[in-house]
């Protein structure tokens, strides 16, 4: 087992790494202070593992809570049900809180737990490779609203991340592609090293290999957690997470949420984010290729959806969080391993990207 630590000064915590830690009872119950725990968990998690979580637990009072599987429902009518159970059973402010699932939970779990007499102790164990890598380490929690997603939230950082490669076993292949992209995102904006160990290493991951999957999620990790030790509330450099993320976003939004997976989203928003690098004089051709091979490895979509035009794009682009003034900012790449902070882009050159890239 790897440890990871979180330098956030008194909110530091660690992140364990490693196969079959749901069978360490004492990593989980060391970050426990009182007897009070609540599980939230959902539909499809529970049968495979909240035994596992409670076998660790026969020493305290649990309830858990089980939510219906899906991003619809991450929202505060849902929300109030944990709120419901930890009223209902009288929970304290030392209980803790402990999310078993992937992003979804873990976003609506820490939010509970922020929110809960002010905030109550929990523990992530991300159960997605792309909760595990992304997430679950950083403190941003919440739920969606009618009119945007992620809009009602807090920064809300846990008592420790439990990243237990044995539950990937059962993750769809779909999902699994999906969290790749966020891993290989880290190699483009900050870690070349780390790229190329991706493009030497793609086939083991999706074969699964625990070993791989560790050093995988390690290397994500330790990034992570780096970029939101230099800037928790996302300031600056944080930003560069969002590598892809506004062409991503634009295509989740446009196509409608569910046609495409965000990590799919983000590959392919990233494919596009390289070649308006390269249109910039940053990246080159190989780069870029490069870039576009080692995302269809792994089995993720490169190329714009056609029904997308770029006046379309263009319009769902507008309302990001990094723009400034209605002016488009994207996170793009000056190589392979080096990212920019946001920057403005002049607009005949997206409109090439978005009319010549993948079309
Ligand atoms: P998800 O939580 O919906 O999980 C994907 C699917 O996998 C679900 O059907 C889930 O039930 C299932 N599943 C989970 N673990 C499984 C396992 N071990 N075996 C089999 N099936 C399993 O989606 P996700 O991709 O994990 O997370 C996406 C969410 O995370 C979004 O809501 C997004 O906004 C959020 N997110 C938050 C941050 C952050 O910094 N807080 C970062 C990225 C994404
Ligand atoms: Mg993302």
């Amino acid at each position: 087992m790897k440890t990871l630590q979180v330098d956030l000064g008194q909110r530091s915590y660690p992140i364990y790494i490693g196969s079959r830690l749901l069978e360490q009872a004492d990593l989980l119950t060391r970050h426990i202070r009182s007897k009070q725990v609540l599980i939230v968990t959902n539909e499809t998690v529970a049968p495979l593992y909240l035994q596992q979580v409670l076998d660790n637990l026969s020493d305290f009072v649990v309830e858990t809570v089980i939510l219906p599987d899906g991003e619809q429902y991450k929202t505060l009518d849902y929300l109030n049900r944990i709120f419901d159970t930890l009223l209902t059973h009288k929970f304290s402010r030392n209980a803790s809180l402990i999310a078993l699932g992937g992003g979804v939970i873990g976003d609506m779990g820490g939010f509970a737990a922020a929110c809960y007499q002010r905030g109550i102790p929990f523990i992530q164990i991300p159960t997605t490779l792309l909760a595990q890598v992304d997430s679950s380490v950083g403190g941003k929690t919440g739920v969606n609203h009618p009119l945007g997603k992620n809009m009602i939230g807090a920064f809300y950082q846990p008592q420790c991340v439990i990243a237990d490669m044995s539950v990937l076993s059962t993750l769809d292949d779909r999902q699994l592609s999906a969290g790749i992209a966020e891993v290989i995102k880290y190699g483009l904006i900050r870690e070349p090293d780390f790229f190329a160990w991706l493009e030497d290493n793609l086939e083991s991951l999706l074969d699964r290999d625990v070993e791989a999957l560790a050093h995988a999620v390690e290397r994500s990790c330790r990034n992570k957690a780096e970029v939101v030790a230099a800037d928790e509330k996302e300031a600056d450099v944080r930003a560069t997470l969002n590598l892809g993320h506004t062409f991503g976003h634009a295509i989740e939004t446009g196509m409608g949420y569910g046609s495409y997976l965000h990590g799919e989203a983000v590959a392919i928003g990233t494919c596009q984010a390289a070649d308006l690098s390269r249109r910039k004089g940053w990246l080159t051709d190989a780069d870029v290729e490069r870039i576009i091979r080692l995302f269809k490895r792994a089995r993720l979509p490169v190329e714009p959806p056609a029904a997308l035009d770029a006046n379309r794009f263009i319009e769902l682009m507008a309302v990001d969080k990094k723009n400034v003034d209605g002016n488009i900012r994207l996170i793009l790449l000056k190589s392979i391993g080096e990212a920019t902070l946001p920057v403005g882009v002049e607009k005949a050159l997206l409109v090439a990207t978005l009319n010549g890239y993948g079309r």
